[in-house]
């Protein structure tokens, strides 16, 4: 008789799963963290104050330099309106960016947006960012 199959490993999830994951993850958290107990929070490019459900994170190095990608500095609640139609709002944003860091930040920046980054730990980062989540306290419902 053949011999049984042995049970295949449970599947790996791919680089573009955890990726996706942190995405959604992190971007909760950006737009969580600045957001007051009624769940809203302004767009740092024209100051709109919207529900988190309605905002979104928005980058200054844009997303495609990982080393960027999920850091405090280069990620801010942003509307719909500023991150996607008018592309960032480019000048806004590092004005912005100036008034909060200092002169240097936009060269810090570019500086490590080259970073190479390899073996990204997505899975590491995941975990993290839940569990601030999890400390966060709960935003109400939009109520629109
Ligand atoms: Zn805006």
């Amino acid at each position: 008789m053949p011999r049984k199959k042995t049970k295949s490993k449970k599947e790996q999830p791919t680089v573009t799963q955890l990726k996706k994951k942190l995405d959604a993850i992190y971007s909760q958290y950006i737009r969580r963290k600045y957001s007051d107990y009624r769940g809203y929070c302004s767009c740092v490019t024209c100051g709109v104050s919207k529900h988190v459900k309605h905002m979104q994170c928005g980058h200054y190095v844009p997303r495609t330099h990982l080393s960027l990608r999920y850091d405090e500095r280069n990620t801010f609640p942003q509307c719909a309106s500023c991150n996607v139609f008018q592309k960032g709002r480019m000048d806004e944003y590092a004005i912005f960016l100036i008034n909060k860091f200092g002169d240097s930040i936009l060269n810090e920046l570019n500086i490590e947006k080259h970073k190479i980054t390899k073996n990204f730990p997505y899975e590491e980062k995941i975990r993290y960012y839940k569990e601030k989540l999890l400390d966060m306290p709960d935003v109400p419902e939009a109520t629109s």
